[in-house]
């Protein structure tokens, strides 16, 4: 299984030379200073990424998949006396919404077909009917149908109710914009195997830092305390063992990031690639899943060429040398996805549809 395949999966992703060889360097004890100067370089470098000023805003850095970083943001922001409301249009609010319920965190769900605009109205409604929500959680990118939700019109919303706003910012951080100050962000979670071009085992939250020092009640989890962290990486220590190889790969992830010209430069970079992808596709016949309003510049969602299952297109494609991604759930029976995040060129994309053609 020495044969490199090329990931069209939204994460994890394929990664640099450079940042494969990251992972070969010394072994370290997380108990150490060479440690704690590695760690603090990471979390300013994740700052760095946004440009945000280390006064306001910190980065905590988590061993664990996205999951465990929005795990943990949702159970260390929420009080006990708060209420949150979600926007779910797809699988990742749902997850939310199952993290709140497993901690007993009283919620409200504002719901949508996978995939459909949300509702501002709808939003509204239910934030003017319920003084007690507290916060609101949203997906940025919603990564089952490729849907980019509109974090300006939620942010208008949560400022002129008075919400914090927290967000699901897993497969759009780096690639996607993200306007902490004038969307008044309290917090996002995301994932070094996405956009930021690093290898899976570490997620983070960036934050306010007023949000973490306001934090006055006990943890609902002991691994997932976004608070201890916080004070423990303030002082250049960790709770509990880091991922260090993992991170010595993010740490060059985020070097190779800004000298590819940062945030914007990727995006531009995801943007023509999937523009690319979606010309291609529509030349074979196959049709996106969703057809207007904000789509993600990381992932489009198509539907399955008419009496093609997913196993079929999958098999050929990956014996060429490509992963490619099922629909979640019902989906699956008529939707594929190809994500474009990595080190992916567009001859892989040239190559993708030499084999495309063939099954199609
Ligand atoms: C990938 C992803 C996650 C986290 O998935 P993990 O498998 O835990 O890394 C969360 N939210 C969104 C929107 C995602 O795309």
């Amino acid at each position: 299984m020495d044969k490199k395949m090329i990931l069209l999966n939204p994460g994890p992703v394929n990664v640099s030379e450079r940042v494969r060889r990251a992972l070969m360097q010394s072994d370290m004890c997380h108990r150490e200073n060479e440690f704690s100067v590695l760690q603090e370089a990471v979390r300013q470098g994740l700052l760095a990424v946004y440009g945000l000023p280390k006064a306001r805003y910190t980065s905590v850095i988590l061993t664990g998949s996205g999951t465990a970083a929005v795990e943990a943001m949702v159970t260390s922001i929420v009080p006990p006396n708060g209420k949150l409301l979600m926007l779910k249009n797809g699988v990742y609010g749902e997850r939310i919404a199952a993290i709140a319920k497993a901690h007993g965190i009283a919620f409200t769900m504002v719901e949508h077909e996978w995939g459909q605009e949300l509702d501002r109205y709808r939003i509204e409604e239910a934030l003017k009917s319920d003084p007690a929500i507290s916060h609101i959680a949203a997906i940025h990118h919603e990564t089952t149908t490729g849907r980019l939700n509109d974090l300006g019109m939620i942010s208008e919303l949560a400022r002129t109710y008075g919400k914090v706003l927290l967000i699901d910012g897993v497969s759009s951080f780096g690639g996607e914009e993200l306007n902490f100050d004038e969307w008044n962000i309290g917090a996002v979670c995301a994932t070094a195997n996405k956009c930021l071009h690093g290898i899976p085992g570490i997620s983070f939250v960036v934050v306010r830092r007023e949000l973490l020092e306001q934090i006055d009640f006990q943890p609902r989890s002991v691994y997932l305390d976004l608070r201890g962290y916080y004070r423990e990486q303030e002082r250049g220590g960790t709770p509990f063992t880091q991922t260090v190889q993992v991170l010595y790969a993010l740490d060059e992830a985020l070097r190779e990031f800004q000298e590819q010209g940062g945030w914007r430069a990727r995006h531009e970079k995801y943007r023509q690639l999937a523009q690319y992808i979606r010309t291609r596709a529509q030349e074979l016949g196959i049709k996106m899943y969703l057809e207007e309003g904000m789509l993600a510049s990381t992932l489009t969602a198509f539907r399955l060429p008419h009496g093609m299952s997913y196993q079929t297109l999958h098999d050929h494609l990956k014996a060429a040398g490509f992963i490619i991604y099922a629909g979640q759930g019902e989906a699956g029976k008529v939707m594929f996805r190809i994500a474009n995040m990595g080190e992916i060129e567009k001859t892989d994309i040239d190559r993708l549809f030499v084999a495309m053609q063939e099954v199609v």
